[in-house]
């Protein structure tokens, strides 16, 4: 393997609420994103959702979970994977982006992690809310 270029890259922990569902994610995400849609406005519970993605080989997932896959808008399916216990959504993975898995950022709960570079749907942003930054791209 690739070890000597592997073992400097950083970990990150990504936990449900009830601890027992974790995702260790290696090296730098490739993307972090905000999603404006309704369907990240369910899923997260609040009025938009940050998610960041890895190669699904740099995103380990240990503990129980639950799989629902949703056919989106788009018409593309996406699977999510959540603790039965709690219900956090620890991770998915969409057709739209088939090669990456994605982490909710909150789920880290770490005020350090990397800013989005990406704000997307925004034609269902809630209007007070609003991604800063110079180098962020806004889409509807
Ligand atoms: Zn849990
Ligand atoms: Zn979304």
């Amino acid at each position: 393997m690739v070890e000597g270029h592997r073992q400097d890259m950083t970990k990150r922990t990504a936990t449900c609420r009830c601890g027992q569902l974790i995702a260790t994610c290696t090296g730098e995400p490739i993307r972090v994103s905000v999603c404006h849609c309704r369907a990240c406005q369910k899923r997260s519970g609040s009025a938009f959702a940050v998610q960041a993605r890895w190669p699904h080989d740099q995103v380990e997932l240990t503990g129980a979970f639950h799989e629902w896959t949703r056919v989106g808008e788009s018409g593309k399916p996406a699977t999510f994977r959540f603790c039965p216990t709690c219900g956090a959504t620890l991770t998915f993975a969409s057709a739209s982006m088939p090669d990456f898995t994605a982490v909710p950022v909150g789920a880290f709960a770490d005020p350090a992690f990397p800013p989005p570079r990406f704000s997307v749907y925004e034609e269902s942003m809630h209007p007070w809310t609003r991604v800063k930054g110079e180098d962020v791209e806004h889409r509807d």
